[in-house]
């Protein structure tokens, strides 16, 4: 079948494309290469393989037919000419750096980027590499317009960030960084391909963590870059293979069966999500809740512009101190108490409490800020957990 056939839509990829079935026995599922060479069969062969050859391969670390499956898929979701999947999200993502940015080069980066990246960005990369770093709040486009300068060479986004859910404008600041040259990541975790494709804003680089939704049931870790523009593609390439951040088959394999399901488990973990943010908006003791899908969400017209729908993810600030903030986390029972998210099971964590209050405040948010991660295990007893725990403050 041709392939191209099954590009129709984002549930026909997850379910088809990119999978050749004559080339394992026409199994449904594929087979987890598991192995770290493949053989030639003389000297020539081998020297004159093409490592870019979407059918050739030579080495783990290059290239696995597991890995490459997922990764035609991840591209054609987010509909660029290339995808490659990592170990992690910072393996994806400090590629990502290292294949954009020179000695010497300055980074612009929005205040609330994933905490690791933000770190690497800010103390390896100048320590290392002599680059600088311009932070940005993200909401205004004028303050990226002050912020990129001849000197940019890589812009970082998040949109939505995610403990604040602040939104930046893809699309704009993509115009801005071209006219310099700067080249445009964004992690694109929270709305999955499902919801935002900021390669059709203009952005240049995706990147997801897969250990959140991609993978989907909290039993992988791994990232993935996805790119648009062919002759980049291959420094990406180049770059994942000398860092050697690939991911193993096995992860590649859960990541496909985990994404198999993914149109349908997003918009279960929205739907859910907006209920639990219209409950929390409207209780007494809250006094802000962060969910761009809400109405009153400041930058809703913007979330309307370039996202499709909203998943699980939100976070709210109590009317009361962080003593009573940590109660309420602490009396939950269906929302365990754990970093990441993207799984089937419901979480509540509190990102800022142990930054100072300035820290907290610089990044738009407060040491009580609660997140939650909307999960799989039916809205109502979510809702009453919720309400149970916000009685006893
Ligand atoms: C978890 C996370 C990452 C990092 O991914 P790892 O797979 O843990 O390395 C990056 N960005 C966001 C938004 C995340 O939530």
């Amino acid at each position: 079948m041709d392939q191209e056939f099954y590009k129709s839509s984002p549930e026909m990829i997850t379910a088809h494309y990119g999978e050749e079935y004559e080339r394992y026995y026409n199994a449904i599922v594929p087979p987890i290469y598991m192995n770290s060479l493949n053989i030639f069969p003389n000297i020539d062969a081998y020297f004159d393989a093409d490592k870019f050859d979407k059918h050739t391969y030579i080495y783990g670390r290059v290239q696995n037919p597991t890995v490459r499956i997922l990764e035609d898929k991840l591209a054609a979701l987010e509909h660029g000419c290339a995808s490659y999947v990592f170990s992690s999200g910072m393996a994806a993502a400090t590629t990502a750096v290292q294949a954009t940015v020179k000695a010497g080069g300055n980074i612009v980066c929005i205040r609330n980027a994933y905490g690791p990246l933000a770190n690497y960005v800010s103390e390896h990369c100048p320590a290392a590499m002599g680059t600088t770093i311009t932070w940005v709040e993200g909401n205004s486009v004028e303050e990226f317009k002050e912020a990129i300068t001849e000197n940019t060479q890589l812009v970082i986004l998040e949109s939505p960030a995610s403990v604040t859910f602040f939104l930046q404008d893809i699309a704009a600041v993509a115009e801005l960084a071209h006219a310099v040259g700067a080249k445009v990541y964004i992690d694109n975790t929270f709305c999955t391909p499902v919801y935002q494709n900021p390669l059709d804003l203009g952005a240049d680089i995706v990147m997801h963590t897969i250990s959140k939704y991609l993978g989907g049931h909290s039993d992988v870790i791994g990232g993935v870059l996805v790119v648009k523009d062919p002759d980049f593609a291959k420094v990406v390439a180049d770059k994942r293979e000398l860092l050697g951040g690939i991911i193993g088959p096995m992860e590649a394999w859960l990541t496909l069966r985990g994404v198999r399901t993914l149109s349908v488990r997003v918009p279960a973990h929205g739907a859910a999500a907006l209920k639990v943010a219209q409950y929390l908006e409207n209780h007494p003791k809250v006094r802000k809740v962060n969910y761009p899908g809400l109405e009153s969400f400041p930058q809703h017209e913007l979330y309307k512009k370039q996202m499709r729908g909203c998943t699980g993810l939100l976070s709210f600030e109590i009317e009361g101190t962080k003593e009573q903030a940590k109660q309420i986390v602490n009396s939950l029972k269906v929302f365990k108490i754990g970093v990441s998210w993207g799984g089937f099971e419901s979480l509540a964590c509190m990102p800022m409490l142990r930054l100072s209050d300035e820290k907290a405040q610089w990044m738009g948010g407060d040491q009580n800020t609660i997140r939650l991660h909307i999960g799989l295990e039916g809205v109502d007893a979510l809702i009453a957990d919720l309400d149970d725990a916000l009685a006893n403050i």
